[in-house]
């Protein structure tokens, strides 16, 4: 079963299993349900998940593979990775993510759902630590879960590699900032997608990049123009990196992705933002214009 990664803030997406159970608003239309449904592949809700199959689990390898030779391996301090060196360089320090491969995991799940095997999660943090020159956005709307399904050697700044993030699609889902900014990580993120109702006082103190979208299809929930403003002028204003990823509508580039006469596609590059500065980090650095990518094909799910 082919799929291409057409989200336009990852250059891959993988899904190491497939399930999930709706546990809030923003899953009332879930896309991943859907799909799902439509192949028969497997039942939503609470049901068994069901892990990907093992040429699925080689793409991200193979695309590690690619990075480091697209990218001269280049570690987080912009050096030549030692020829040969496979494994992740832990704590090394970072000043530039702007090139580096995104892999979005996952699309179709939960990594952090609680009716996930623990083994199949151990496996997937064994490959995160295999493929140190892909970036792993990891998004959850489960981020109380988060602290006690990371890997025994996360350690206090998490691993280079990986971002963490949470879905906000409302107020009530805004509660989910304050339990991800208790995790250490080296990117924090926010996905305000689909973005359903204003979110006033959102906080970014913690938050590294945030990204905005509408919701698309049959039954899309209609979004303002004045919600999508505020949340970037917020982000202006604190140094987080800002991504418009679309107004939404029937499809999704129904209403295209300009807010005030321009795109907005940044992404976090390199050291903490001015919102990590209020915690204490180093100098901040803005986000830079996000490179797209050819997609690539991950087939037999
Ligand atoms: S958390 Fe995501 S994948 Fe799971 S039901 Fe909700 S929208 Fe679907």
């Amino acid at each position: 079963m082919g799929r291409d990664s057409n989200i336009g803030w990852t250059d891959h997406t993988f899904n190491p299993w497939l399930g999930c159970t709706k546990i809030s608003a923003g899953c009332d239309h879930c896309y991943a349900e859907r799909w799902s449904g439509r192949f028969h592949l497997v039942e939503w809700g609470n049901a068994p998940r069901r892990r990907t199959s093992a040429q699925n689990w080689n793409g991200p390898l193979r695309w590690n593979d690619q990075a480091r030779a697209a990218s001269a391996p280049r570690t987080y301090d912009g050096k030549k990775r030692a020829s040969g060196a496979r494994a992740l360089g832990h704590r090394q320090p970072d000043t530039d993510r702007s090139d580096r491969t995104r892999v979005f995991c996952a699309s179709l799940a939960d990594v952090f759902d609680n009716q996930v095997p623990a083994d199949w999660r151990a496996d997937l943090w064994h490959m995160i630590a295999r493929t140190g020159s892909l970036d792993w956005l990891m998004l959850t709307k489960r981020p109380e879960n988060i602290r006690r399904m990371l890997p025994p050697d996360w350690g206090y700044d998490g691993y280079p590699n990986v971002w963490l993030g949470t879905t906000v699609e409302d107020v009530r889902a805004m509660r989910r900032i304050e339990l991800l900014r208790e995790i250490p990580a080296r990117v924090r993120f926010l996905s305000i997608e689909p973005l359903i109702e204003a979110l006033p006082d959102l906080p970014l103190s913690g938050i590294d990049w945030v990204i905005v979208g509408g919701e698309s299809g049959q039954d899309a929930r209609p979004i303002a123009e004045e919600w999508v403003r505020d949340i970037r002028d917020r982000c202006v204003s604190a140094g987080v990196a800002f991504f418009f990823k679309q107004w939404g509508g029937i499809r999704p580039s129904a209403g295209g992705r300009l807010l005030d006469g321009r795109t907005w596609d940044e992404a976090p590059s390199g050291g903490p933002t001015r919102a990590r500065l209020a915690e204490g980090g180093a100098p901040p650095v803005r986000g830079a214009p996000l490179a797209r990518k050819s997609p690539h094909v991950v087939s037999g799910i």
